[in-house]
């Protein structure tokens, strides 16, 4: 398998990095859930737009919110 956002060589769906910085985008969602009332799309275009976020986690957030686009509703 390859990364689905860079291309490299993966055990799964993302590769080891972007695999990390899901996980913490994750994590730091929780955070700011509690901190004030968020929906994942809107933290997900906070993290894209904010300078101080990761390369990682921008383009982690830039995947999801286009596949997601693309996903026909459920
Ligand atoms: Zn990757």
């Amino acid at each position: 398998m390859t990364c689905k956002i860079c291309g490299r060589k993966s055990k799964s769906e993302f590769c080891e990095r972007h695999t990390e910085a899901y996980k913490s985008l994750l994590k730091m969602y929780d955070e700011w859930k509690k901190a004030m009332d968020i929906s994942w799309r809107d933290y997900l275009k906070e993290i894209k737009e904010n300078p101080y976020a990761g390369k990682w986690a921008k383009e982690v957030a830039a995947y999801l919110l286009s596949s997601e686009m693309k996903d026909s509703p459920r």
